[in-house]
């Protein structure tokens, strides 16, 4: 029993071994990857833009003489260029959000949503969206991501809306233990449940080849909220509208605190 014993346990540290080389050559490609892309991201800019001011340059001045499908041809450029801009920018902002720590302060949440809606203003005006948040507290964590998670989670619900005018509120509660829960629920579309996971993934975007987009939003959030030390989810029922909440622990005390 004993010899049993010890050839059970010297197979689980085997196997404990191999884990552990797997997660380190996991973590090694997906590091790889992350500079990948933003060397890619980086080196696309340039040629990017210039497609994209070319393009804006031959449709401000020479639009009378490109006729018909000279025009379809310029927008055709003019567009996917654009695309192509969101892209790079979004898979810059994707790498970065892993290979740069948070930089974390006491953040103003009800401060950065004026921010953030000021910035997302004619999107809202266009969709004469309500925008509802309530007693949005302060918490730790670093400024420009959590700007950037409000203003994806947000802009998506805007996005994927369905009633008119789309209806999306923000609300929060803190934790006894100090740790902070955000709701941000719309009345749009929803997602299918088969998709409430895979959606965090990149490049996930499910049948809106009408509506703009990368699907690179919710990898950049959940990204976001991991490297706070948070989780990130979504509650949805498709013809009703989604939840996306997140969690985002509280600020460690320190000795000056005392
Ligand atoms: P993108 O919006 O650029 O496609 P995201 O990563 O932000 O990429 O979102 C991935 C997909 O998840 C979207 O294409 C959409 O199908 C779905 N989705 C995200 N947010 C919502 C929402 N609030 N309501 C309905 N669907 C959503």
């Amino acid at each position: 029993l004993a010899l049993e014993r010890a050839q059970v346990l010297s197979d689980l540290a085997q196997q404990r071994d191999a884990l552990s080389e797997a997660n380190r050559n996991l973590e090694r490609s997906n590091a790889d990857l992350d500079r990948f892309a933003a060397i890619a991201s980086h080196d696309l800019k340039a040629p990017i833009r210039a497609v994209t001011s070319f393009s804006e340059l031959l449709s401000a001045r020479y639009a009378p003489q490109l006729a018909g499908r000279g025009l379809t041809y310029l927008e055709q450029i003019r567009s996917n260029g654009y695309h192509m801009q969101r892209l790079v920018d979004d898979l810059l902002l994707y790498s970065r959000a892993a290979a740069t720590d948070p930089v974390f302060t006491d953040v103003d949440v009800s401060a950065l949503m004026r921010e953030v809606l000021t910035r997302l203003d004619p999107d809202l005006q266009a969709a004469q969206a309500q925008v509802t948040a309530t007693d949005l507290p302060v918490v730790w964590g670093d400024a420009a991501q959590l700007d950037r998670l409000l203003q994806n989670l947000i802009g998506n619900a805007l996005k994927y809306r369905r009633a008119e005018p789309p209806r999306v509120q923000v609300r929060a509660h803190t934790q006894p233990d100090g740790s902070c829960q955000f709701d941000v629920q719309d009345n749009g579309q929803g997602i299918d449940p088969e998709y409430h996971q895979r959606i965090f993934q990149l490049f996930t975007r499910l049948h809106h080849r009408d509506v703009e987009g990368t699907g690179l939003g919710l990898a950049i959030c959940q990204r976001i909220v991991e490297h706070h030390g948070g989780r990130l989810w979504v509650q949805s029922v498709p013809g009703e509208g989604s939840t996306f909440s997140f969690t985002l622990p509280g600020r460690p005390h320190t000795h000056s605190d005392a």
